[in-house]
């Protein structure tokens, strides 16, 4: 498991980062919230613990920048205020859940290993349906040995249907899955996105794929 922590107190990042290794996660951690987006954006992680007054950039905007480019890494705030405005802004931006400081490792460690037990980002690191495969580490998508190019937000939904082959995915779960819980998305967003990923995976090859379940979802494989 590999956890991005970004938070400008180095005492606290350090104690976190100590705790974290100790129970066998990878680390890497940052102290402001510019490094902090640009370390999410290069690097796959299962989660990111996010600081919510950072330099740079605060917490939230960093959530929110995530979720509108289809990041869906799950998010645990540290905050210090407890209001409950924060509280629904913070999980309006993208957030999967919140701890006020000062907080126990003991219950920090129990909340992320929660978040991360449910958005699972770990998975094999090559996925496969029928003929279609995906290489996590590379982003690359083929099928029956064609190269396909997808945009980041396909990639992340065919990523997320590839973990979950045969499947009937409702559309709450897809846009959970991929735009963040609370990211509100115009109602054809993902119609569209369904739409190019057809396109691409299912286009010119004999076997359609990504099937349209009428009144459920969508699902990928296993007719
Ligand atoms: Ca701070």
């Amino acid at each position: 498991m590999r956890i991005l922590v970004v938070e400008d107190e180095v005492k606290m990042a350090d104690l976190i980062r100590k705790g974290l290794e100790r129970d066998h996660y990878s680390v890497m951690t940052t102290h402001t919230g510019t490094d902090g987006l640009a370390l999410a954006l290069a690097y796959p992680f299962d989660a990111i613990v996010l600081d919510v007054m950072l330099p740079g950039l605060e917490g939230f905007e960093l959530a929110k920048r995530l979720r509108a480019v289809g990041n869906a890494t799950p998010i645990l705030f540290l905050t210090a205020r407890d209001t409950e405005d924060d509280l629904v802004r913070g999980l309006d931006e993208g957030g999967d859940d919140y701890l006020t400081k000062p907080f126990s490792f003991r219950e920090f460690s129990a909340r992320l290993r929660a978040l991360t037990r449910r958005f699972p980002q770990t998975a094999p690191t090559v996925l496969r349906v029928e003929d279609l495969t995906l290489e996590r580490a590379t982003h690359q998508v083929s099928r029956a040995g064609q190269r396909i190019e997808l945009t980041r937000t396909e990639y992340l939904l065919l990523e997320f249907f590839m973990r979950h082959p045969g499947q009937v995915l409702t559309r709450d779960v897809l846009i959970d899955a991929v735009w963040g819980l609370s990211e509100s998305i115009e109602g054809n967003t993902l119609d569209t996105f369904i739409k190019l990923l057809r396109q691409k995976v299912d286009y010119g090859f004999g076997r359609k794929l990504l099937q349209t379940v009428r009144g459920f979802g969508y699902k990928l494989g296993q007719a």
